[in-house]
């Protein structure tokens, strides 16, 4: 019986505590993968999906909160466990406020570690991620993939990326510059024309079910309301 391994992201830039935790979490059988800095989490957490992240909060280049914010902007439920060593009840309470799960002081024992994984990832297995409906448009945010009346539709990372933002914003104008922060890392060079070409490209798969993405000139984009949402709300 092969039970598929749960996923998890360690952010964390001691490179020795982020070995060691490395090292126990696999020989629990857990697949982990590794970010040592906070652009490097953001970036990876916008393609893919894990069953837990393990935030560090003091990080190169984008702090913690930030990543957890971002992450939490996406619509992602993913279970995140802080780990820090600040230790300020306000510190506490503005993790727990933007989402996090639960909270860790360093120095901690990794038997204490492996305990609240285990817990979160099965508080995570209950909920599951969200799904974003628009007319006939489902975007499941955890598994990341679209359906179109039922049937899977054929986008890459990116284009779900936009169109996610999109969506969270149906029936208001997105400007560009709200669409890169969302889809790249905060060092990376940011594109217009990257931004238009990923909405050209989902134009050309929506249109002809009806979805339509416009372009508001000099303000940036907005996914019309659908014209009927199968509710008489
Ligand atoms: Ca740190």
């Amino acid at each position: 019986m092969t039970v598929p391994a749960m996923r998890l992201l360690i952010v964390e830039d001691d490179p020795v505590l982020a070995d060691g935790l490395v090292r126990s979490l696999r020989s629990s059988d857990y697949a982990v993968d590794c970010a040592t800095d906070g652009g490097e989490a953001d970036l990876i957490l916008s393609a893919g999906t894990y069953d837990l992240v393990i935030l560090d909060l003091g990080l190169p280049r984008l702090d913690g909160y930030e990543v957890l914010r971002r992450l939490r902007r996406r619509g992602s439920r993913t279970p995140v466990l802080i780990l820090t060593a600040l230790d300020s009840l306000e510190d506490r309470v503005k993790g727990l406020d933007l989402g996090a799960d639960d909270y860790l002081t360093k120095p901690f024992d990794l038997p204490e570690l492996e305990a609240r994984v285990r817990a979160l990832i099965r508080r995570g297995q209950s909920g599951g991620g969200s799904l974003l409906t628009h007319g006939a448009l489902t975007l499941d945010t955890a598994g990341r993939r679209v359906l179109l009346d039922g049937e899977p539709l054929e986008l890459s990372a990116r284009e779900i990326g936009v169109l996610e933002v999109l969506m969270l914003r149906s029936g208001r104008v997105v400007n560009k510059d709200q669409l890169a922060e969302e889809l790249y890392g905060w060092d990376e060079e940011v594109s217009a024309n990257a931004i238009e070409v990923y909405v050209h490209r989902l134009r050309r798969k929506l249109e002809p079910a009806g979805v339509t993405i416009r372009t508001i000139r000099g303000l940036g984009y907005l996914l019309e309301k659908p014209a009927h949402d199968g509710n008489l709300s």
